[in-house]
């Protein structure tokens, strides 16, 4: 059931030079989202389009009084077109989808369902139209990888078909293309995350704006959120004990050297290892020096923004001001 407390909905769509797809992406929005019971706003965000993306949004915007259109100064990428779209909606919930068409207006309702016993409902292109080898093979490796390292196991990670409940968009920042990650990074603030299976579309018209090179950055985003996941508040933890043991190491070698040449007299001056142990002792020590330098950006971002580093899901009874 959709629920009571839903009165707005916000739609954000990033659309990249997607003019061939923009008006019937309207008509079909529409249809589904007059039908519901609560108030909508449709944002469509032009990411720096060089087509006629943005002359059809002016044309839509003008002509329906649900749309808002931004438009960003350049391509910014996805991740900051949702981004863009999220600080503008007014919604009690959030859905995010793309504007090619390859997800279905008609599977809003659905995701709705689940919004009043979750927070964010995530879609699950079960049957996925896309080219097998370049898209659809990467991406399952990637979403057995995100789900394994993160902890939380989606099928599909790279659906951009969601539901958010709008405290969660509003408490979280988006960097890079770190948009496919927002229901692990949710999940550990203890939001409550499922997954609906969702309709997939082929793309029909416009080009697909993603290859292969994609699942490099996919890796790399990856390491970056495991990382600040794990260790943003103690990242000497993380330096300090890789630093430790490289220390450790060297000095044990350098010992084992110094023992040779002291008391057996044998040249050490052309080992190799002698050069090792003094690698990992130097790089030891600049590893704890990143940590401790680490622990002091931590302070520094934390503290200067008021940035709390825990979050409040309700707080009862009278508060002292
Ligand atoms: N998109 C965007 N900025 C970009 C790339 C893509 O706003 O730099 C939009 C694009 O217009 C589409 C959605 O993001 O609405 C998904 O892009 P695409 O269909 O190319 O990705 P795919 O479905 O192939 O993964
Ligand atoms: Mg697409």
């Amino acid at each position: 059931m959709i629920p009571e407390w839903l009165k707005r909905l916000s739609v954000v769509i990033p659309l990249y030079n997607e003019e061939e797809n923009i008006e019937e992406l309207h008509e079909r929005l529409t249809n589904v989202l007059s039908s519901m019971p609560f108030d909508y706003e449709i944002i469509y965000v032009d990411d720096g389009s060089t087509d006629r993306t943005p002359a059809l949004l002016e044309k839509i915007s003008s002509s329906d009084e649900h749309v808002l259109a931004l438009s960003l100064r350049r391509n910014f990428g996805q991740t900051a077109a949702f981004a863009a779209g999220f600080d503008f909606c007014r919604g009690d919930v959030i859905v995010t989808m793309d504007g090619d068409l390859q997800n279905d207006p008609a599977d809003i309702p659905k995701l709705l369902e689940h919004i009043d016993e979750c927070d964010l409902v995530s879609g699950w292109r079960k049957k996925r139209k896309d080219p097998f080898l370049t898209r659809r093979l990467p991406s399952m490796i990637a979403n057995w990888l995100i789900s394994r390292v993160t902890g939380v196991s989606l099928h599909d990670y790279g659906c951009s078909l969601k539901a958010y409940r709008r405290d969660v968009i509003k408490n979280l920042r988006l960097y890079g293309e770190m948009h496919r990650f927002i229901p692990a990074v949710a999940s550990w603030y203890g939001v409550r995350v499922t997954e609906v299976e969702t309709t997939h579309h082929p793309r029909l018209r416009g080009k697909s704006k993603y290859g292969l090179s994609r699942t490099v950055k996919v890796i790399l985003d990856l390491i970056t959120v495991k990382f600040l996941q794990s260790f943003s508040t103690k990242p000497i933890q993380f330096f300090g004990s890789f630093g430790l043991l490289s220390c450790l190491s060297g000095f044990l070698i350098s010992l084992y050297l110094s023992f040779r040449k002291i008391f057996l007299g044998e040249e050490i001056g052309g080992r190799p290892l002698l050069l090792l142990g003094v690698l990992l002792i130097i790089v030891g020590i600049q590893l704890i020096g990143m940590g401790l330098i680490s622990e002091m950006l931590v302070r520094v971002y934390h503290e200067s923004q008021k940035k709390p580093i825990y979050v409040i899901k309700k707080i009862l009874g009278k508060k002292e001001k």
